[in-house]
C-alpha cells in the first residue's frame, strides 16, 4: 500500500522530470533554429562583401556556400547526438527511478507483512499459554492449545530462518559447507514433518532411494521447506499436493506439484523477485513476504541447479528443482 505523501511525492518527480525533459529538448531545437539562422546570414553577409568584379568571385561564392553546407551539417549532427543522449538519458532515468520505486513499494509492504506476520503468532501464542495458565482446562483441550502454539511458533521460526538466510546469503556471511547428502532421505523427512504438521492435508511422494547431491543440509531443507509450504499455503484443502523425487541422466529432479489456483504465464519469472508477491494487498488472502521463493533461487543458484514454474492440468503448479546427482 502506498501512502498518500509518497504518491504526491512520485507526482512532483514525475512533473519535474517531464518539464526537464521537454524544457532540455525545446531549448535544443531552439539552439538548433538559431544557430542554422546565424549560418545563414554570416553566409550572406559574406556573399554581400565579395566583390562580382573579382576574377576569383565565383570561387569565392562556391566556398562561402561550403563553408556554410558544412556548418549546416556540423548542427545537425551535433543537434541530433545530443538528442540521442537526452533520450538514452531519460529512459534511463525513468527505469532506473520506476525501479527503485517498485523496489520501496514491495520493502514497504514486505515490512507490513512481516510485522503481521511476527505480531500473530506472538498473540496467539501468548493468549494460550495464558489460557494454559489460568484455567483448569481438560487434557484434550490443552492439548489443543500447545498445538496451536507449537504452530505458531513454527511459523516463527520458519520466517525468521528465511529473513536470517537471505541476508546472510546476501551479504556473502554464510559460509555454505556443502558434502554428499542423501537428498532422498532429506526429501522424505521433510515431506514427513509437514504431514505431520499438517495431518489434513493429502500429500503424496514419490521419492526414488539413494538419491545423493552435494549441498548445504539445512538451505536445502530450507529451499524444501519453502517449496512445500507454499504449495500446502496455495491449494486449497481437499486438493491433492505431489512430491516427486527421481534421477534422469545423472541429474536428481525433485518436483512439487499441487492443485492450486495456479500462477499467471506473466507473472512465473517475478515470483522469484525479493519480496514479490502475486496479486495486491487488498485482494491477498494468503500470508507471507514474498521471500520464500527469492531465497529459494538463491539456495538453488547456491547449488548449481535450476528451479523453475510450470502449469499443473488441469489445475495447479508444478515447481521443478534439478540439481547434479552424484
Ligand atoms: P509468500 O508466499 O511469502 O508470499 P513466496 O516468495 O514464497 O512468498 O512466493 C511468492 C508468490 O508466489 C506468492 O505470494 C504467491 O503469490 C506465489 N506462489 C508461490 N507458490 C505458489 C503456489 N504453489 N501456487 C500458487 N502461487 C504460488
Amino acid at each position: 500500500m502506498f501512502s498518500i505523501l509518497k504518491k504526491q511525492r512520485l507526482a512532483r518527480i514525475t512533473v519535474v522530470y517531464w518539464f526537464l525533459l521537454i524544457y532540455i529538448i525545446a531549448a535544443l531545437v531552439w539552439w538548433y533554429i538559431a544557430l542554422q539562422h546565424q549560418n545563414t546570414q554570416i553566409a550572406r553577409l559574406n556573399q554581400l562583401m565579395l566583390n562580382p568584379d573579382n576574377t576569383l568571385y565565383l570561387k569565392m561564392l562556391d566556398k562561402i556556400k561550403d563553408e556554410q553546407k558544412r556548418k549546416s551539417a556540423q548542427y545537425l549532427g551535433e543537434g541530433a547526438t545530443f538528442l540521442l543522449l537526452t533520450f538514452i538519458g531519460a529512459v534511463f532515468v525513468y527505469r532506473a527511478t520506476r525501479k527503485q520505486i517498485k523496489l520501496s513499494e514491495q520493502q514497504q509492504n514486505f515490512m507490513m507483512a512481516v510485522t503481521h506476520e511476527l505480531k500473530t503468532p506472538i498473540t496467539i501464542t501468548h493468549l494460550n499459554l495464558e489460557t494454559l495458565l489460568k484455567h483448569k482446562l481438560d487434557q484434550a483441550k490443552q492439548q489443543q492449545l500447545i498445538s496451536l502454539c507449537l504452530e505458531e511458533t513454527n511459523r516463527l521460526s520458519a520466517l525468521t530462518n528465511n529473513i536470517l538466510t537471505a541476508s546472510q546469503l546476501e551479504s556473502g556471511m554464510y559460509s555454505i559447507n556443502k558434502q554428499e547428502i542423501n537428498f532422498s532421505q532429506l526429501v522424505e523427512n521433510v515431506s514427513n514433518e509437514l504431514s505431520k504438521r499438517f495431518p489434513t492435508r493429502q500429500m503424496k511422494s514419490s521419492i526414488q532411494p539413494e538419491v545423493f547431491i552435494e549441498g548445504e543440509f539445512a538451505l536445502l531443507e530450507l529451499l524444501l521447506n519453502n517449496l512445500l509450504s507454499n504449495a500446502i499455503k496455495y491449494t486449497p484443502k481437499g486438493k491433492n499436493i505431489y512430491l516427486k523425487l527421481l534421477t534422469k541422466q545423472g541429474h536428481a529432479i525433485l518436483e512439487v506439484i499441487d492443485e492450486g489456483e495456479g500462477i499467471p504465464d506473466h507473472e512465473k519469472e517475478k515470483i522469484f523477485d525479493k519480496f514479490y508477491r502475486v496479486g495486491n494487498e487488498e485482494t491477498r488472502t494468503a500470508k507471507g513476504t514474498g521471500i520464500g521463493l527469492y531465497l529459494c533461487k538463491k539456495i538453488v543458484a547456491d547449488h548449481k541447479g535450476k528451479i523453475n514454474v510450470t502449469n499443473n492440468t488441469p489445475q495447479g503448479t508444478i515447481f521443478t528443482t534439478i540439481f547434479n546427482a552424484i
